[in-house]
């Protein structure tokens, strides 16, 4: 993918940013770790600092310093986690701040003007993220809400994609010459009902985005659930262009999914796991809180090339959660973004050489 801060090689894992910030790791680290792209939450942004002052700031790249590409989330999952909160109507959806209880109202234009006013490279269209489980009415209507918000978003965005605000002097020269020009992707919704993924799919696809999300999994169904849904669904998308899950998943699943033909994954496991003392190995998951490691010379993971393997034990990790020390959710966390980086960049080289046009 060629997009205004850089191209992006996929498949491709985008760790989560949720406030502008990869929690524990600086800016200058995920580029060590050779993060290409990163998510941000609008919802989050918009409500503290406020994408007016980001703008102000000169876009989301320039505040935070991060010159490689950004994709925003709609907002739309968020809000919709919000359950008590929020009340959903033809135009939008009211809903109180988890900050500090204000109103506030998201609809498919508004939620274009804050991720236009992010920068974002790609921005998410506006829709309803529908829960699981629900009845078939239910995600119908919720699936056909989601539709017209798509055509709303895209009308909006298309009238407004010129509103970045960045310009010439903050886009990186890239191997092809780059619009300046955030992209929109369409969101795929239709609960776990095949023929509304298909409908939500087609519909889209006469829309004509430059790329195509499948939403709403990950949402407390079966693995085995998620992974039909996205079988079905993937082949109706087009294969020309970015294919992206939303919010998957564990090494297991991307590098299942990659395979499958997804180009682009997102998910907060990696990152909270790390806070949490759960590391992902070449051996499988490893709590570093267990007392087993509190005397393991051995690097977390024996197999993996990143800096923290390459110079810390078991045993010391495991002394900074026990001790509470800020480095423990750092070292953690730079372990498992690598271990997912690298997952995607070993499988980028392996589909290379196997492509059957080389
Ligand atoms: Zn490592």
């Amino acid at each position: 993918m060629t997009l205004p801060h850089g191209a992006v090689e996929t498949p491709v894992f985008m760790p989560v940013g949720t406030v502008a910030s990869v929690k524990a790791v600086p800016q200058h680290l995920l580029e060590e770790l050779n993060a290409q792209i990163i998510l941000s939450n609008t919802y989050h942004l918009y409500l503290r600092p406020g994408h007016e002052l980001i703008r102000r700031m000169g876009g989301l790249h320039r505040f935070m310093s991060w010159h490689r590409p950004v994709l925003t989330d709609s907002g739309g999952f968020q809000v919709f986690s919000l359950n008590e909160l929020r009340k959903v109507t033809e135009e939008g959806v009211e809903f109180r701040s988890h900050l500090d209880g204000g109103l506030h109202f998201f609809s498919p234009e508004h939620s274009m003007d804050v991720q236009i006013g992010l920068g974002s490279d790609i921005v998410m269209a506006f829709d309803e993220c529908t829960e699981y489980p629900a009845e078939y009415t239910r995600a119908r209507k919720s699936l056909d809400l989601t539709l017209r918000w798509a055509e709303r978003s895209k009308r909006h965005f298309d009238a407004h994609k010129h509103e970045v605000p960045w310009g010439a002097e903050d886009i990186s020269p890239g191997p092809a010459p780059c619009d300046l020009r955030p992209s929109l992707f369409g969101i795929v919704q239709g609960g776990m009902y095949q023929d509304l993924r298909r409908e939500a799919a087609e519909r889209l696809v006469e829309m004509d985005f430059p790329g195509y999300a499948i939403g709403g999994l990950s949402v407390g169904e079966p693995r085995e659930l998620t992974r039909e849904i996205i079988a079905e669904t993937l082949p109706l998308l087009p294969k020309d262009k970015p294919r992206y899950v939303m919010g998957v998943g564990y090494p297991d699943e991307i590098v299942e999914y990659a395979e499958m033909g997804v180009d682009m994954m997102d998910c907060v496991l990696p990152t909270r796991a790390a806070r949490h003392g759960l590391l992902f190995t070449s051996e499988g998951r490893l709590n570093i809180k267990n007392r087993r490691f509190a005397e393991d010379q051995n690097p977390p993971d024996p197999e993996c090339q990143c800096m923290v393997c390459g110079r810390y034990s078991r045993a010391y990790l495991r002394h900074l959660m026990a001790s509470q020390e800020p480095l423990a959710a750092v070292l953690n966390t730079l372990h498992n973004l690598a271990f997912y980086l690298d997952t995607m960049r070993r499988l980028r080289e392996r589909l290379e050489t196997t492509s059957p046009s080389k």
